[in-house]
């Protein structure tokens, strides 16, 4: 059996970028860039004003001469442009946005200002640059905006709008599908026969490989079944980048992932973690023409299907999308309760998460059973507590994964 460490590393090591295409911003949210990108043009592309008011020469409002009396030359709302040069004595209106006309280098907010049988009168000195946005002071022309292996999310493409600039290319996200064993699952709302329970996972998977950036192919309930699982394992295989099977990896008579994996021709990188949840954990990759293609043999209870995810499957499928930010974010807390485990596998503690006076802390959830779902929804992260260990007292620093399920 490897370990925690050595797990990541094999599943990490295997990842690699997909591909690359070319997108619209509609279809960018949530894509990784695939491409540096320089602004062509300065943002703002010209002088404009910050507030709605009176663009001046600022020399005109020096302290001596107040209250000035500026001669109002035109009114310019934003989208339009003055093209004569402003002289001394002059003045022109101008809305926020809107352009400030050559020699002005200042606006009275309107707030500040009294108009008055076509003249603008100011009663206070203003500096050169008051309330002006200088072409340019967000981005200079040629600056690099967007870098790749970066997460397009609402400021980037607003960033990129302003910059005029409408495709980027992205890296492929990983294309998943999900395969759900086990004679006892029935569909939720369905009847509750004896012997059945309801099947978790199926939702549990869709809402965490939809919550990755991959792109969710298809989930399928399969019989515990050899010749089915080898069916819908080639199929999968042939349609998607990353296979998930949730069930039958274990020791029992009817877990048959492994049986089938072999049959499919994949090949087996490891099979059981020293971890507790999720141990049988298995991770194959396979052939499907010319591409590769990868298993994760998740085990059945729910909550190492939520763990073995989040420890492996997110941060394998986040590398496959071209990110460099794949790792779990990891914190020091301190326990609130003592730990007590058996020595040999490294155990993943739910915990609430809590910041007080600068210091993390974490509070263990009562029940720890990869068979229990109930205290995953009140689950901030993941205590990672040392194989070795057998006893943590209370106050204890741990290295803490929050969870982004
Ligand atoms: P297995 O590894 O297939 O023996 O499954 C381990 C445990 O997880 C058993 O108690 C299963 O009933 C349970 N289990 C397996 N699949 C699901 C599922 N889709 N939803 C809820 N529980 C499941
Ligand atoms: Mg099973």
């Amino acid at each position: 059996m490897i370990s925690y460490e050595e797990a990541r590393r094999l599943v990490m090591e295997q990842a690699k970028i997909l591909g690359r295409e070319k997108v619209n911003f509609e279809r960018a949210c949530g894509r990784v860039s695939a491409e540096e990108i320089r602004s062509k043009i300065p943002v703002p592309p010209f002088r404009n004003s910050a507030v709605d008011g009176y663009a001046v020469r600022s020399e005109d409002t020096k302290a001596a001469d107040l209250p000035a009396r500026l001669k109002l030359l035109a009114e310019q709302p934003a989208g339009e442009y003055f093209r004569k040069n402003l002289r001394s004595g002059q003045s022109v209106k101008v809305m926020t946005g809107a352009p400030v006309p050559s020699g002005a280098d200042a606006v009275i907010p309107v707030e500040e200002a009294k108009e008055e049988n076509g003249y603008v009168l100011v009663s206070r000195a203003f500096r050169p640059g008051e309330n002006v946005r200088e072409a340019g002071e967000d981005v200079g022309r040629g600056q690099v905006i967007i870098r790749p292996g970066m997460v397009l999310k609402a400021p980037h493409l607003g960033l990129l709008a302003a910059c005029g600039v409408g495709k980027i290319t992205v890296y492929r996200r990983p294309r998943v599908a999900v395969l759900v064993t086990g004679n006892e699952l029935c569909e939720p709302g369905e009847k509750l026969r004896p012997g059945k329970i309801y099947d978790a996972n199926s939702t549990i998977l869709r809402a965490l490989v939809e919550s990755s950036g991959a792109e969710l192919i298809f989930i399928k309930r399969v019989k515990d079944d050899f010749n089915a699982l080898v069916r819908e394992l080639k199929t999968a295989l042939n349609r998607v980048d990353v296979v998930l099977t949730s069930g039958g990896v274990s020791v029992g008579d009817f877990d048959l992932v492994k049986e089938t994996a072999r049959k499919v021709g994949a090949r087996e990188i490891f099979w059981q973690v020293a971890q507790k949840p999720a141990k049988p954990l298995a991770f194959y990759r396979a052939k499907a023409g010319r591409r590769t293609a990868w298993i994760f043999g998740l085990p059945g209870n729910p909550g190492a299907v939520m763990i073995s995810f989040e420890e492996y499957v997110r941060p394998f499928i986040k590398k496959l999308s071209g990110r460099f930010d794949f790792w779990p974010r990891e914190i020091a807390a301190v326990l609130t309760a003592p730990v007590r485990k058996k020595r040999g596998r490294l155990n993943f503690i739910r915990v609430r998460l809590e910041e007080s006076q600068g210091a993390w802390k974490v509070s263990p959830a009562d029940r720890q059973e990869s068979g229990i779902i109930s205290t995953l929804t009140e689950t901030d992260g993941l205590a990672l507590i040392p194989a070795e260990a057998d006893f943590l007292p209370e106050g204890t620093k741990v290295k803490v994964h929050p969870v982004e399920w």
